[in-house]
């Protein structure tokens, strides 16, 4: 027997609620790769599959959540993995679709599994997890549309959460200026040790404006909130400049014209992490490792257990949650 947190549904009310409870192997769906957990995180998906009506992303009940873990591979009926291995797991609606990692034992396909890349342990690439891997692919992109350093500022929002948080730490290690967008001063000296090196009030930005081009000032944007955010945003794309559209934080809408695209050529790029096939999300892992000061990781962790997930889903829904937090699934 071990620890998983179960989201099970009220019959009478039809609302559902988390609680740590003990299964076995047998309670577990198929997979070709068992997984003894180590560490998990919580994103805002995590919030939805925890909360009352499942976001509309969990299909049946009970229901284990967690949509990103890293552990060491027990037993596989798969060539390409043994006993022993250290993997990463993100996307694939794991944790929404299928149970996910906030169990201490996991059953996942081989095709879901990434092997953990030299230089990082199974801690550090939860404190990553399914953020910062998207922000890294956000990064990879923004680079393959032409981003380089010393072309001005690149602009990240929502820049104390999860997403952003590891966004900003890569841009200035890479050699990047970096404005990062927050609606929280408080955490201004936390994005300043990340590499921030200017902080944009939030207020500044959330407004539609009716001009539709403002001045250029960005040479790149890492956007995890979308909505007024990212269609004032295009406006101020320095020409050729491009935004790498991670998240939704501040709405799905996007109130904005096409003229930033018509006259600026400013570039507008899809991110996703769910589906990205295996050969980018290696790529994407081992920059995590090289490009990513382990130092600055250490200072956006924020330890959890099992039983508290159910008020940090909660938290993460309201924006209520600073940098990275790392669930170890066996205390
Ligand atoms: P977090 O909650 O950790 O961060 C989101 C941040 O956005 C908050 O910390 C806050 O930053 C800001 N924010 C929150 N609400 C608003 C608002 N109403 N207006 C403006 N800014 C707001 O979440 P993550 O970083 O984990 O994820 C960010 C987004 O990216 C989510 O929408 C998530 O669903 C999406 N995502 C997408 C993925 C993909 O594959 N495309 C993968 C992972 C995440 P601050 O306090 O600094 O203002």
């Amino acid at each position: 027997m071990f620890n998983s947190l179960v989201v099970e549904k009220d019959e009478e009310s039809g609302l559902a609620s988390a609680s740590v409870k003990q299964i076995s192997l047998d309670d577990l769906p198929d997979g070709e790769v068992t997984v003894a957990v180590e560490y998990s995180t919580v994103n805002y998906k995590d919030g939805l599959c925890m909360s009352p009506k499942g976001g509309g992303l969990v299909r049946s009940y009970p229901h284990i959540p967690g949509i990103d873990y890293a552990g060491t591979v027990e037993q596989s009926s798969d060539d390409r993995y043994k006993p022993g291995d250290k993997v990463v797991l993100t996307g694939w609606r794991v944790g929404e679709a299928h149970w996910g990692g906030y169990s201490q034992k996991a059953n996942a396909r081989a095709d879901w599994l990434v092997p953990l890349p030299q230089g990082l342990d199974t801690r550090q690439a939860m404190a990553v997890g399914t953020a910062g891997f998207t922000a890294m692919l956000a990064v990879m992109a923004l680079e393959d549309h032409g981003m380089q350093p010393g072309h001005g500022p690149v602009l990240v929002t929502g820049a104390a959460g999860g997403v952003g948080s590891v966004a900003t730490a890569i841009l200035a290690h890479l050699g990047y200026e970096v404005a990062a967008v927050t609606g929280r001063p408080d955490t201004a000296d936390y994005l300043k040790s990340l590499g921030a090196t200017t902080i944009v009030p939030r207020d500044e930005l959330n407004e539609t404006t009716k001009r539709p081009l403002e001045s250029e000032t960005w040479s790149g944007c890492v956007d995890a909130v979308g909505g007024a955010m990212l269609a004032r945003v295009l406006g101020q794309m320095k020409y050729g400049a491009s935004v790498a559209a991670v998240g939704l934080a501040g709405g799905a809408g996007l109130p904005a014209t096409v003229i930033p695209f018509l006259l600026r050529g400013v570039n507008l790029l899809g991110i996703d992490s769910v589906m990205q096939p295996y050969d980018n999300r290696v790529r994407a892992w081992q920059r995590i490792a090289t490009d990513l000061p382990m130092e600055k990781l250490e200072a956006m962790i924020n330890p959890a257990t099992l039983s508290d997930l159910p008020q940090l889903g909660a938290d993460i829904l309201q924006g209520q949650v600073k940098g990275r937090v790392v669930v170890d699934v066996n205390t």
